[in-house]
């Protein structure tokens, strides 16, 4: 939403009036949107800090509207997941992540990971675990290159269910990050009875982390456990050289953020995927 500029207007807002023709004539485009490929996308990469290799990416949609030209998914998921549209749109979005995935394998370059950022009506349908599986049957690609991206808060919403299917993904070998790690709360005491690989350290810590001492404290705490717990850290929203040189004195495995790449689109990624780009 930051880069949009003058493009940028708000749709969801049920408080005010005006917004709600606004927002059913966005709701309308919406449903058209998948069949007229105006959704799209754009992939960010994450290297790895031991060795300066990219280890995967994270899928991240954008909708390129034909009169509004790009709209950022805060504004469109939100109400995707309201109306259900955020089901089919979310079983394209993981079908694709991993096409693009095969596409770069059978273009030689060195296999990554593919992270898809489930939200909560989609992480909660009983058909998730199915829409999974097809999208890596049709592909060819292997689930231990696939992640799942699931927030904090979605996870604490409804515990039990969450764990159940968190342990048919995994069963599936795929592998599972809770994102926007830090945000929630309440998450700690429950943190090992999610079966999970990666902790995704939410960027609004990751941006103060210079300035603020407590900022630095909670990255250096949240690498610390995860260290003690088996769990690989991901740090997002890296946008200075100072803040990965920090992030790499805590231990911290992967990082992701402006300062190595913006999302793009999968053909413009192919030399930043060639082996040693980094390194
Ligand atoms: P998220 O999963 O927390 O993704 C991180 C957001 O930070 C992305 O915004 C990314 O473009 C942005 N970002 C990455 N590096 C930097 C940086 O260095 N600095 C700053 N300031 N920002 C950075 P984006 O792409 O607008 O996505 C926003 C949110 O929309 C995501 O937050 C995710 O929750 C959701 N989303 C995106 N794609 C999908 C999708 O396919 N399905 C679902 N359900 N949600 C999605
Ligand atoms: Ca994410
Ligand atoms: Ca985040
Ligand atoms: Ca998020």
């Amino acid at each position: 939403a930051k880069e949009m500029g003058r493009n940028n207007f708000q749709i969801y807002n049920p408080n005010m009036e005006k917004g709600t023709e606004e927002r059913l004539s966005l709701e309308s485009h919406l449903r058209n949107a998948l069949g007229k490929d105006e959704l799209l996308l754009y992939f960010q990469p994450q290297m790895a800090l031991a060795d300066n290799r990219v280890v995967g990416v994270e899928a991240l949609i954008r909708w390129r509207h034909a009169e509004r030209g790009m709209i950022s998914p805060g504004q469109f998921i939100p109400l995707a997941e309201e109306n259900g549209l955020i089901l089919p749109i979310g079983a394209w979005a993981i079908d694709k992540a991993c096409e693009v995935n095969m596409n770069w394998r059978r273009a030689g370059l060195p296999p990554i990971t593919v992270a898809v950022n489930l939200s909560g009506r989609q992480f909660m349908h009983q058909n998730v675990v199915k829409v999974i599986e097809e999208a890596l049957q049709r592909t060819g690609l292997p689930p231990e290159f696939l992640e799942v991206e699931i927030t904090e808060s979605l996870l604490m919403r409804n515990v039990d269910e969450a764990i159940a299917i968190l342990k048919q993904l995994r069963e599936k070998g795929i592998t599972i990050a809770i994102d926007d790690f830090g945000t929630g709360y309440s998450s700690l005491a429950y943190l090992t009875k999610f079966p999970v690989d990666i902790l995704k350290i939410d960027g609004s810590f990751i941006f103060k982390i210079l300035e603020d001492e407590g900022s630095l404290t909670i990255v250096s705490a949240i690498i610390a456990m995860a260290q003690k717990l088996g769990l690989k850290v991901i740090a997002e929203g890296v946008e200075d050289p100072a803040q990965l040189h920090v992030l790499r004195e805590l231990g911290c495995d992967v990082v992701q953020g402006y300062l190595l790449c913006r999302p793009a689109p999968p053909d413009d990624l192919h030399s930043l995927l060639q082996p040693n780009y980094f390194a």
